[in-house]
């Protein structure tokens, strides 16, 4: 239950980069609370990408203004310079871990505790190092399942669902207004800000207007919804 409630929904979105802005700015006016995950090792890169065919950038915020961009909402671990994490010794997957959530916890003056897999890699060696030797408490995979349900890994936990695939949200969305008042559950949201770019922010847009505001629902940082912190 978070604060008398049953149902949670919270949002995970990964890199830091321009684009969260826009998306902050959404989530602020409706009242709605995400977790940014952030590679403070490579603070003010900025590149293009390709997402669907459509050329958007790529522009990570420079270190000084992380603090008050994301101070509504949480703020969680990347690794420092996003490396694939299947190649590297525990002890690399140990300082590209807690360097970067000691760097974020100095920058923003506040606990860090959470983490996104670059490239969503996570197998069980990854989690055991991760819960054995840092300070990470949860860790986001990118292996959508569809569920709501409260999993016992937090240290691999599974989201609901890409924030692009619109169409799959709404069936989602409908899915988990019909829950049993009674039965806990969890929707969570994850993607980049850049793909609204590529996809269009409307959709992104009326599906917050549409789940904002109820009174049975919590909107949290993964946080709160996952550690009730
Ligand atoms: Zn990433």
């Amino acid at each position: 239950m978070w604060q008398g409630k049953t149902k949670a929904i919270t949002f995970s979105f990964d890199d830091g980069v321009e684009q969260d802005i826009r998306l902050i700015e959404m989530f602020d006016r409706y009242g709605l609370k995400g977790t940014f995950n952030l590679n403070s090792g490579s603070f003010g890169m900025q590149i293009t990408l390709t997402v669907k065919g459509v050329e958007v950038p790529h522009h990570r915020f420079a270190a000084d203004k992380i603090r008050a961009i994301y101070q509504n909402h949480e703020v969680a671990a990347h690794t420092l310079t996003h490396p694939g994490l299947y190649d590297l010794s525990d002890e690399e997957l140990i300082r590209e871990t807690e360097e970067d959530r000691k760097n974020l916890e100095k920058l923003c003056g506040r606990d860090v505790v959470g983490m996104a897999y670059p490239f969503g890699d996570c197998d069980d060696r990854i989690a055991r190092v991760l819960r054995a030797h840092t300070g990470v408490q949860y860790a986001r995979t990118v292996r959508d399942n569809g569920a709501f349900h409260r999993q016992k890994d937090l240290l691999q936990f599974d989201p609901t669902v890409h924030a692009t695939d619109f169409d799959r949200i709404e069936e989602l969305w409908q899915a988990f207004c019909r829950l049993p008042k009674e039965q806990e559950a969890i929707f969570y949201i994850w993607g980049h800000s850049y793909e609204f770019d590529a996809v269009g922010w409307q959709p992104m847009e009326d599906f917050c207007r549409e789940i904002a505001g109820r009174d049975d629902i919590f909107y949290g940082t993964n946080a709160q919804v996952l550690l009730g912190q």
